[in-house]
């Protein structure tokens, strides 16, 4: 067989950069902010003045460990940082604190939701904590290049995956449960557009069924889930054409161009050595108590996963629905109370899913603006579902009601607006015997054969129970009326 007809499959592991939400940097005191004018953000730590010397920001630290808990990580309680030696002006002390041969965290994995519904695990090898470098600006005048070093010491953490993942999608997805993962758990704003989550992609191909790992290129920093995608595409199908055509995979960094939609080679991968790695001399080594960790796994919340995985097999949401329900930590949570107090979960989801997600997209808002309490919320669920009001009423008239007067309990709202009993079986069934009573000859020409009247009959009973009705059960009872003699 030629070698082009071969079936290869990609492996891809990921090294995502995580930057901390935290109020100061890494091993210093000065804040951060991004799109801030150039060199707002420095300090004499920052500028490697003679003398100067780090100190650690506790608060990176614990951003690090509910992290690492929450992906199940063995954490390392007794590390150190160290010293990965460079020179290039983005960072002016000419080394990056960061942890190379005792990183906080070791082996977890994060439960990926798949589009086929199923929990995918993909595996954690390492989640350790380094400092952010500056920024160069190449473009702001033609043979000068300046420097930012706002970003320079901000506190980020590395996570890199094993090569368990086996499509460019489930590499998308992987890096989407991330950037909800570290929203949920509040230590980073995901926001890729700023950078604040970047990801670089090894990528490799071997013959399906081999065991074995062929030559990987890293894609670096890629900084949209549709970017990683892309460039994983592009990738894979490049290095099973050159295998093809006789060619070895040279083991490089490649970097996307997202005009031309391909990767290009950036630099042959330097060696690891090359840094000249050793601990940082100027801060003791780190030691975390117990204490700090059973705190930590208390604050943890269900993990959007669960909750995926909650909505999808048990309401029996759809993914995409279930996904939605899950996305934000707030909008979950506001779901979770409501359906502790409403007897029906499932239409309680197809509430938020639907009119609540509508108001909230009019209303540019998140769920924090959506003004009813959840109590009076469920309040008119249970209204609905006890037949009290109909569902069409409860949509189109009570619901509106409650987001002007939010304060109101929907009851007393209902009774206001009369819209209680619209659901009426009695009083409907009452106007459409009363139609039909008022249109005898209707009803004959109806009964004869001439089903095309049913609109006429729907639209009285409409006109009389004015639009309070539910059309759908409007449709139904009178179909049913007409159709016993
Ligand atoms: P480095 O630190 O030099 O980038 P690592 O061995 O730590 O190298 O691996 C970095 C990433 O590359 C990890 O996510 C790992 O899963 C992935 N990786 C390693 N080998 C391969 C391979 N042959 N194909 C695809 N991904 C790989
Ligand atoms: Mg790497």
């Amino acid at each position: 067989m030629a070698a082009h007809l071969i079936p290869y499959e990609p492996v891809i592991g990921l090294e995502v950069h995580i930057q901390l939400l935290t109020g100061s940097k890494f091993f210093s005191t000065e804040g951060f902010a991004f799109a801030a004018p150039p060199n707002h953000f420095v300090s004499p730590v920052t500028m490697a003045h003679p003398g100067a010397l780090p100190s650690v920001n506790a608060e990176c630290i614990s951003h690090a460990l509910t992290i690492g808990l929450a992906t199940h990580c063995h954490i390392q309680r007794s590390c150190f940082f160290d010293r990965k030696n460079y020179f290039y002006p983005d960072l002016p002390k000419g080394y990056q604190l960061t942890q190379d041969r005792k990183p906080l965290c070791l082996d977890g994995y994060l439960e990926v939701p798949m589009p086929d519904g199923s929990l995918q695990r993909i595996r954690i090898q390492r989640i350790h904590m380094e400092e952010d470098a500056g920024k160069l600006l190449h473009d702001q005048e033609d043979k000068r290049s300046y420097v930012d070093l706002n970003r320079a010491g901000v506190g980020l953490v590395e996570l890199v995956t094993y090569p368990d993942i086996r499509s460019a999608e489930e590499a998308g997805a992987m890096l989407a449960e991330i950037r909800r993962l570290v929203r949920y758990l509040g230590i980073c704003d995901g926001n890729m557009e700023e950078g604040s989550l970047r990801c670089d992609a090894n990528v490799s191909v071997r013959p399906a069924g081999e065991e074995k790992l062929g030559t990987r290129t890293e894609i670096k920093n890629l900084n949209s889930i549709s970017f990683l995608v892309k460039a994983i595409q592009y990738e894979t199908a490049r290095q099973i054409r050159e295998i093809g055509e006789g060619n070895q995979i040279r083991q490089e960094t490649r970097t996307w161009d997202a005009a031309r939609q391909i990767t290009l080679p950036m630099r042959e991968k330097e060696s690891a050595d090359d840094y000249r790695y050793f601990p940082e001399p100027d801060l003791q080594p780190l030691l975390i108590p117990q204490e700090t960790l059973d705190q930590i796994r208390k604050t943890l919340p269900t993990l959007p996963a669960e909750r995926f995985s909650d909505y999808h097999h048990r309401l029996k949401l759809s993914y995409n629905e279930a996904l939605t329900l899950a996305d934000q930590r707030s909008f979950s949570d506001y779901f979770e109370t409501l359906r502790t107090l409403c007897s029906d979960e499932k239409s309680a989801a197809n509430w938020m899913l639907g009119p609540v997600r509508t108001w909230l997209n009019e209303a540019g808002a998140d769920i924090e603006a959506f003004p009813v309490p959840a109590a009076h919320f469920a309040a008119m669920l249970q209204m609905v579902s006890d037949g009290g009001i109909s569902l069409h009423i409860a949509r189109e008239q009570l619901f509106p009601a409650m987001l002007e007067s939010p304060a109101t309990p929907p009851a007393e709202l209902a009774a206001k607006l009369g819209l209680l009993g619209s659901n009426g079986g009695d009083q409907l069934k009452e106007v459409i015997m009363s139609v039909m009573a008022e249109h005898p000859e209707e009803v004959a020409r109806f009964r004869g054969g001439k089903k095309a009247l049913m609109g006429f009959f729907v639209g009285q009973v409409m006109r009389k129970a004015q639009g309070k009705a539910d059309p759908q059960q409007v449709n139904q009872w009178v179909a049913d009326a007409l159709s016993q003699p």
